[in-house]
């Protein structure tokens, strides 16, 4: 894949037909640089731009050419790290404030996607977190109650609901969320990419930031053929950051999952899912998926720190989607494509003011489409002058990811707990099956 060109996903076949922007040359001063045309950078620089600021923005590759452009497209409140974990960490006004701050993020997503007028983005309504395993008679008022406590408008579903809808024998009940949806992502990058640009915001494909000096008071942003002068940089790199902040790049784990999209199934997928928004299962490496273009299915899983992509992906994927729906029988996998997060140890993202006028935008795991626009919407009203948005994240700090070792140890904690749910799945089969008989 060159530098140029979209992994072969479903949603590069339906992209918009954006023309390739040109690399930086020369020197430019700006009032923000930001570094990075995901999500992150993206929303950053939009936000910023409408409250007048002069921002130019450099990616290495094209916009949304990372996970922003090729991830499940799922947009919702909360974070990678569970809620019941912030509050007893945080305490709960703490934690409240920090959902408040997600659900922010769910706002700016919705309203740019109103306001850039685009309907080939917003592609459904709605999502239901699927248990797997019997959550028991506590399960709705524990629900309600965790919903009330943060604010949020999640709400418990039964598995006679669930399954009225979805037809597996895998799921029990479901936590639904009336307030997130789903999207069609990198037409959502590209529309914000010429938002920014009609603003009066610069954008440079294939243009690497390289290295960062101080200059002053203001920051010098190095690239190949160019420079930035700037008194913000916002670094919105996520994984693959680069020698150009060696610091922030160590701090941020990769973490490879994968998507596939199977050809056109026809009616019977309509009867294996009578469900027109997201769904995911609560495992903690859980599926993903959704129903797209009708009759296709667009479905994401597995979670490993080797980030090459496996020989037989489409079979994996295949695999993972009949052990949940054997009746859709012999589908074709007509897409399937890797994606990077960026995770740092604590599940949290990592935002706020390093030093003076640099601005870290990062590590939004496997929760991002709207943490990313929460993250910016703290950052740019950090630059406005204004702490506390960003302080709210500012317990989870930015220590080093532990390399090589990192990935060991993150690998083994995976395996384990993807051993820990099949030990419990097993176990709740064994338990129904001894009240049988
Ligand atoms: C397969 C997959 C499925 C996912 N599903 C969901 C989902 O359904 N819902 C959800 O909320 N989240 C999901 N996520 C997570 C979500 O996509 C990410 O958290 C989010 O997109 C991260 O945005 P970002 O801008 O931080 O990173 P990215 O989108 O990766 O963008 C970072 C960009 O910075 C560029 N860059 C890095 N360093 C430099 C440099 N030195 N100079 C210039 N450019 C640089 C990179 O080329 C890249 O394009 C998923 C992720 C993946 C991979």
């Amino acid at each position: 894949m060159g530098n140029g060109a979209y992994p072969a996903s479903w949603y590069a076949a339906t992209r918009d037909a954006s023309a390739d922007r040109p690399p930086l040359a020369g020197r430019t001063d700006t009032d923000v640089a930001v570094v990075g045309g995901g999500f992150a950078g993206l929303h950053s620089a939009r936000l910023l731009a409408l409250q007048g600021k002069r921002v130019t923005l450099v990616e290495r590759h094209r916009i949304g050419w990372g996970a922003s452009g090729r991830n499940g497209g799922f947009v919702g409140p909360g974070f990678a790290e569970r809620s019941g974990a912030l509050i007893d960490r945080l305490g709960l006004d703490h934690a409240r404030r920090l959902y408040a701050q997600s659900q922010r993020g769910v706002d700016i997503v919705r309203e740019a996607i109103d306001a850039l007028g685009r309907p080939d983005i917003h592609m459904g309504s709605g999502k239901l977190s699927v248990s797997r395993t019997d959550q028991g008679p506590g399960f709705a008022d524990r629900t309600r109650t965790l919903a009330d406590r943060l604010g949020a408008t999640f709400e418990p579903w039964d598995a006679g609901r669930v399954r009225g809808l979805l037809d597996t024998s895998r799921y029990h009940q479901a936590i639904h969320d009336p307030q997130s949806f789903h999207i069609h992502p990198l037409n959502l990058a590209l529309a914000l990419a010429a938002d920014i640009e009609a603003r009066g915001g610069a954008i440079h494909e294939g243009t690497e930031a390289t290295g960062l000096a101080r200059e002053g008071s203001a920051w010098r942003l190095r690239t190949r053929r160019g420079e930035i002068v700037a008194p913000h940089v916002v670094l919105a790199g996520n994984a693959d950051l680069g020698p150009v902040q060696p610091q922030m790049a160590g701090a941020v784990l990769p973490v490879a999952t994968y998507v596939a999209v199977t050809e056109k199934i026809g009616p019977k997928l309509a009867e294996a899912i009578r469900w027109s928004g997201a769904i995911s299962d609560t495992r903690r490496a859980g599926d993903y998926y959704r129903v797209i273009d009708g009759d296709r299915l667009l479905w994401g899983g597995r979670i490993t720190t080797d980030t090459r992509e496996p020989p037989r992906l489409r079979e994996m994927m295949r695999g993972d989607i009949l052990s949940v729906y054997p009746q859709l029988g012999d589908i074709r996998i007509e897409y399937a494509w890797p994606g990077i997060m960026g995770y740092a140890p604590h599940k949290m993202p990592q935002v706020g003011e390093i030093q003076p006028g640099l601005w870290i935008c990062s590590a939004f795991g496997g929760h991002g489409l709207a943490q990313t626009a929460a993250g910016a919407d703290a950052v740019t009203t950090g630059i406005l002058g204004d702490d506390s948005l960003w302080r709210l994240f500012e317990p989870f700090g930015t220590r080093w990811a532990g390399g090589p070792f990192g990935r060991a140890a993150t690998q083994l904690a995976y395996w384990s707990l993807q051993a820990r749910d099949r030990w419990d799945e097993k176990r709740h089969a064994k338990n129904a099956e001894t009240l049988r008989t």
